[in-house]
């Protein structure tokens, strides 16, 4: 089974080291600044083997060229559809490719709609999604290159997976997601109580991530565009779900 280590680089990013047990292959996961991550590593006595880039944002990549100097052999796995703005890739992946984590390894999902390139790596075999931008706790990446239609087909296809996956994004940004959620749903049971927990991990800065498939599922609004209910509290009773993705969208960003 994965060992998996989250680190907070920049700020509010996560960055994750993967560990395969068997034999000692260790991959970073959007590695936005170089130093924290590779003094996890040491830390942990693993020697990174891999870089896993889920889209080109810099607080994503930053940190990617430096580890490849610091770490023989290392290779850099990369979306294809954004190798003209990644730079030093050995690996380009696409849609439905496997990337080998030494015993165990990672299914390829292009999930486009925060960047037209923006990929997700799900380990079946770990019940781990490394969703980037794409999916986050209670909340979803911001349109910057994509369409809601895009962007609510790659969330529907992430959703899909099992219940138990957990869902390792690339920020700490639950505590203003529940906020925005509890906004459009005040009296859903279920996710007042997450946001209740929400709100005491960050007092006592605790990381609000991972979290379960399932509970996204229950209380991500973003996962929710299909709900009946959902949509006819936002005044979209008989709309598609594209076209709720899209309200819901368009309110977080002037949330
Ligand atoms: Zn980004
Ligand atoms: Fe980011």
């Amino acid at each position: 089974m994965l060992e998996i280590k989250q680190v907070r680089v920049l700020g509010d990013n996560y960055a994750y080291l993967l560990h395969e047990p068997q034999t000692g292959a260790t991959a970073a996961v959007d590695p936005g600044d170089a130093e924290p991550v590779l003094a996890a590593a040491e830390a942990m006595g693993w020697r990174i083997g891999t870089v896993l880039i889920t889209h080109h944002h810099a607080d994503h990549i930053g940190g990617a060229a430096a580890i490849k100097a610091a770490c023989d052999g290392c290779r850099v796995v990369a979306p294809a559809a954004d190798l003209h703005r990644i730079p030093d890739v050995d690996v380009a992946v696409a849609d439905g490719d496997t990337v080998d984590l030494g015993e165990t390894h990672a299914v390829v999902f292009e999930v486009p709609g925060h960047t037209a390139g923006h990929v997700a790596y799900w380990f079946m075999a770990d019940d781990a999604l490394f969703s980037g931008d794409t999916l986050f706790a209670l909340g979803c990446g911001r349109l910057f290159e994509g369409t809601a239609e895009q962007m609510w087909r790659s969330l529907s296809r992430l959703r899909a997976l099992p219940d138990e996956t957990m869902v390792y994004c690339g920020h700490e940004y639950t505590a203003q997601n529940a906020r925005f959620a509890l906004s459009l749903t005040p009296d859903d049971d279920a996710l007042k109580a997450r946001a209740d927990e929400v709100a005491a991990a960050t007092v006592a800065k605790r990381p609000t991530v991972p979290s379960p498939l399932a509970l996204e599922k229950a209380t991500n609004p973003f996962l929710r565009a299909d709900d009946p209910e959902l949509a006819a509290r936002l005044g979209l009773a008989g709309a598609d779900p594209e076209t709720v993705f899209a309200e819901i969208r368009r309110r977080k960003d002037v949330f």
